[in-house]
């Protein structure tokens, strides 16, 4: 038993996952809906990984503020919101062409049936309000992660600060090192959740198979098909945008992959967050560009969700024999970038954010409840492409601004 339990400590991480995400399909399949009773172990996953995500991204984010220059750190938040923003809209056009050019849903019309409630938008103002939160518990508490992003960033340019005062320097030196140190506790308590997270993601995946019917799956089958080969292309272009700013994609893989895999299966950027942030220490980036980067690109940088926009849009204007023109296809392509900077990062969160830009467009409400029976398995393939956009942008940035201080990113 002890040597089983070693062998299983010792062996690589990703091939755990690897073997549970398989074992987990299998399972599904075989037991069907039964395969339910397995829910608590995936729980108590997405509980580890929330119960992390509040420490870590404001510790680190306090750290990272402390190891670099203010100058720097704007220069860097705004190299990547520019880089979120331009990628989300590269994604919206790469959904339309390959759905252009493939046809989901053609052949196919809808049954009236099938309604959805457009959710109520939050709008504009409430979210940019937001961001500064009026109570730091309740920010907390909500898991606001843009006031949580805020309250980091304040706390650790006061400390850095007093730091530097004559006054109060060796006040905020110990100030500091106590967060420093409660930083690698966090860590150190990541290393011990690592262990359980191919666990929690055989039970999810059983769950999440056994779970959705093969007549939907066979019926939908082209669009989930169309979706999955437009996440592949955003993968192409993402690889080429890392060999020509000299980030080799090998090397960026081989640490993304275990986030890339826990966002599939958990279809949760912000649940996925601590091993992101995981990965983007692994590849040697500035704590204090991640720190910031990918709380933030988990918040808004949705690329998967945005392909899944557009290919959704092609799809139910194929079915309900809309024709979309080429100001159809600008319209969703600002409107979609905007929803999907609005999509929050946890599941079911993308399908919502599908139902505003069709209100919005004048597209027929009633294809949205088609594309809910395909929500879980289209949302996994997203979720895990919203992740690696954040981390892809975040290596680019980092490649670049490591050049600058002198180390390597190679
Ligand atoms: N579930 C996704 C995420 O967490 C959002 C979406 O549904 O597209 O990134």
């Amino acid at each position: 038993m002890k040597t089983l339990w070693k062998g299983y400590i010792n062996a690589s991480l990703i091939l755990k996952i690897t073997i549970a995400l398989i074992l987990g399909i299998i399972v599904g399949l075989i037991f069907g809906k039964e395969a339910a009773v397995l829910s608590p172990l995936g729980d108590l996953l997405i509980h580890l990984l929330s119960f992390l995500i509040i420490p870590l991204v404001l510790l680190t984010l306090i750290v990272g503020v402390n190891q670099t220059k203010l100058s720097h750190l704007g220069r860097m938040g705004g190299k990547i919101f520019i880089y979120y923003i331009l990628t989300s809209a590269f994604a919206i056009i790469v959904g339309l062409v390959v759905a252009s050019i493939l046809h989901p849903g053609s052949g196919m019309s809808y049954s009236s049936h099938q309604g959805f409630n457009v959710p109520k938008n939050p709008g504009v103002i409430s979210v940019m309000l937001n961001i500064i939160p009026s109570n730091i518990i309740s920010a907390f508490s909500e898991l606001n992660m843009l006031g949580i992003i805020f309250t980091a960033l304040v706390f650790g340019i006061a400390i850095s600060y007093l730091r530097s005062s004559e006054e109060h320097g060796e006040l905020g030196e110990h100030v500091y090192k106590v967060v420093e140190g409660l930083n690698e506790a966090t860590l150190t308590i990541m290393k011990a959740i690592l262990q359980f997270v191919p666990i929690g993601i055989f039970a999810i995946m059983a769950k999440t198979v056994g779970n959705q019917g093969l007549d939907t799956l066979l019926s939908l089958g082209k669009m989930i098909t169309v979706l999955y080969v437009a996440l592949i292309v955003q993968i192409v272009v993402y690889s080429v945008l890392m060999v020509l700013t000299k980030v080799k994609p090998g090397r960026f893989f081989a640490q993304a992959r275990t986030p890339m895999l826990t966002a599939f299966v958990t279809q949760s950027s912000s649940g996925t967050l601590p091993l992101t942030l995981n990965a983007a220490k692994n590849l040697g980036i500035p704590k204090s560009l991640y720190g910031f980067s990918l709380p933030l690109g988990s918040t808004i940088n949705m690329d998967g969700a945005a392909i899944r926009i557009a290919v959704s849009a092609v799809f139910a204007a194929n079915i309900t024999g809309t024709h979309l023109g080429f100001t159809n296809m600008m319209e969703i392509v600002l409107i979609g970038t905007l929803a999907s900077i609005g999509t929050a990062g946890v599941p079911g969160a993308g399908i919502i954010m599908i139902a505003t830009v069709f209100a919005q467009i004048g597209l027929p409400m009633e294809t949205v409840g088609l594309l809910t029976a395909i929500d879980a398995l289209v949302g996994m393939g997203c979720t895990a492409l919203n992740v690696t956009g954040d981390l892809v942008g975040t290596a680019i940035i980092g490649r670049k601004e490591t050049k600058v201080e002198g180390h390597a990113l190679q």
